[in-house]
């Protein structure tokens, strides 16, 4: 009953999202600005560390939080942490780049002990314990459930804006990893800065989003899929020109995770690369204009031209 409810969500239009978190926003804006840290009029972007897979937290210009992806199971007490440690209560948005362990098994911890607003599912089917158990919570918890949709785009508030570039239409198939291959690529703009995620796109993503025309130019890059050897073309790379590649992965993965022509191509076009498991979490914070990094208790700055 509950997967039901969430399908017909589902199939709501996303006109009102916008609107929604609007709302949602003013409602929970009392609370929020009781907590700090917060860097007033600055993006903030949090590529925590959870191993091997993906989590990241963004703090919008107005003070909007979106989570994408929360890691794996194991990594949830790691993001709660983490989302209290930046003094944040309830989140404004989850969002799921696709359905895969090491990006949703780690939600459940949050939405049960933060709870969030929305959750912004991707919605290529794959139908795993985890995935089913979240969207339970979900139920319970009355979260409203939205499908990402190409082009869709959310104001994040001060300018800062998160448009979803996937998934990709009509779905991709017979790919080496159809549900990575049909996770949702998103970007967030300010000012200048464009940041780039990947998700776990493979190439087949990539030739897609070059072939519609998507605005891939973005400062800093999510590299795809924890920089495997099955994404990050050097198509894509060109079209994406990152100042900044943040790469997402455990430390001795099982799958050699980063490869290591990946890295190459990026440090070819003279891009500075992060990898969370030699940085830990690594903080990017911008004013719309520059690009400052943080890891590791140093600050690195990047002009964005
Ligand atoms: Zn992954």
């Amino acid at each position: 009953m509950s997967r039901r409810r969430h399908l017909l969500l589902g199939r709501l239009p996303m006109l009102g999202l916008a609107a929604w978190l609007a709302l949602a926003w003013l409602a929970g804006c009392r609370s929020a600005a009781a907590h700090g840290p917060r860097p007033p009029g600055r993006l903030r972007v949090d590529f925590m560390d959870v191993g091997q897979g993906d989590a990241a937290l963004v703090m919008s210009p107005a003070g909007k939080t979106v989570l994408i992806d929360g890691g794996l199971a194991e990594a949830g007490d790691t993001v709660v942490a983490f989302l209290r440690g930046r003094g944040i209560d309830i989140l404004d948005l989850v969002f799921l780049t696709h359905r895969h362990a090491d990006h949703l098994g780690g939600l459940l911890a949050v939405v049960d002990k933060h709870g969030t607003r929305m959750f912004l599912d991707a919605p290529y089917p794959h139908e795993i314990q985890e995935y089913n158990r979240l969207l339970i919570l979900l139920d319970q918890r009355q979260v409203p459930v939205r499908q990402a949709e190409r082009g869709r785009s959310i104001d994040l508030g001060a300018g800062a804006r998160m448009t979803m570039l996937g998934p990709p239409e009509p779905p991709i198939t017979n790919s080496r990893s159809d549900v990575n291959a049909n996770s949702v690529v998103s970007r967030i703009d300010f000012g200048k800065v464009g940041i780039l995620f990947a998700a776990d796109a493979e190439a087949q993503t990539e030739r897609w989003l070059l072939d519609s025309q998507a605005n891939l130019r973005a400062a800093v890059l999510k590299v795809p899929h924890h920089g495997s050897r099955y994404s990050s073309t050097p198509k894509f790379l060109q079209a994406v020109q990152p100042l900044v590649a943040v790469v997402s992965v455990g430390a001795g993965n099982e799958y050699h995770h980063p490869d290591a022509q990946t890295l190459e191509r990026l440090a070819r076009m003279g891009t500075r690369v992060f990898r969370t498991d030699l940085d830990g979490p690594i903080t990017i914070e911008s004013d719309g204009g520059k690009i400052e990094v943080f890891v590791q208790g140093r600050k690195e700055v990047f002009q964005v031209p």
